[in-house]
């Protein structure tokens, strides 16, 4: 897989006007987004990761196999942004989401020790609202024990029952190949 960062803007009109497909990377800040394009990647430093959260707020594009590009939305629920950047952030994804014909997929990364935050859930039910295709990603999994890890995923599977969920760890074994299957399909849809 050949990739290359493309640019970082917090404005739409910014993004390249081309018809490549895109599946974009969302979630809070702090999950793992950066880490996941890196380790999808196989690049130790495509996407900036970063211990300090709230740092990623633009929209970062990279393009893979000069095909299609993999979009990293700005983090959301940083609790040291105020109110009005928070509302910025969310319309700035929300745009996204509604104004881009090329999107082919969305990764939901949410944070195994957590679950699913109220954060987590209105972006879900948004994007259902508007019947974009995605699949949640529950990252982290290897903070978790084997039962709490079982327990979580039991959890979930009953709470979103038919919603496509794929556990994943970017430190320890994880799902790349999955992830990368789900994301192959989506293109060629
Ligand atoms: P982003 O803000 O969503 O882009 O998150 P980053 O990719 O910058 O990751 C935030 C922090 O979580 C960094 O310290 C990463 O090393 C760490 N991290 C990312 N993925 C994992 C994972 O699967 N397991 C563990 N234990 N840490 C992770």
């Amino acid at each position: 897989m050949q990739s290359e960062y493309v640019l970082s803007t917090p404005h739409l009109h910014d993004l390249p006007k081309n018809e490549r497909p895109h599946i974009a990377f969302i979630g809070r800040s702090n999950v793992g987004k950066s880490s996941l394009i890196n380790s999808l990647t196989q690049r130790k430093d495509l996407a900036r990761t970063s211990a300090a959260p709230g740092r990623t707020q633009t929209i970062n594009l990279y393009s893979i196999d000069r095909s299609y590009y993999l979009v990293d939305l700005p983090g959301y629920g940083y609790a040291k942004t105020s109110r009005d950047q928070r509302e910025v952030f969310a319309e700035m994804i929300e745009n996204y989401l509604l104004e881009t014909p090329q999107l082919r997929l969305a990764f939901l990364i949410v944070d195994a020790r957590i679950g699913p935050t109220d954060l987590d859930q209105n972006m879900l039910a948004f994007l259902q609202l508007h019947q974009i295709p995605f699949v949640m990603i529950v990252n982290k999994m290897d903070k978790l024990k084997r039962t709490e890890a079982q327990k979580l995923l039991h959890t979930l599977e009953e709470h979103f029952s038919g919603m496509p969920i794929i556990p994943h760890s970017n430190v320890a074994d994880g799902n790349r190949a999955k992830i990368l299957r789900t994301l192959q399909d989506a293109l060629a849809d």
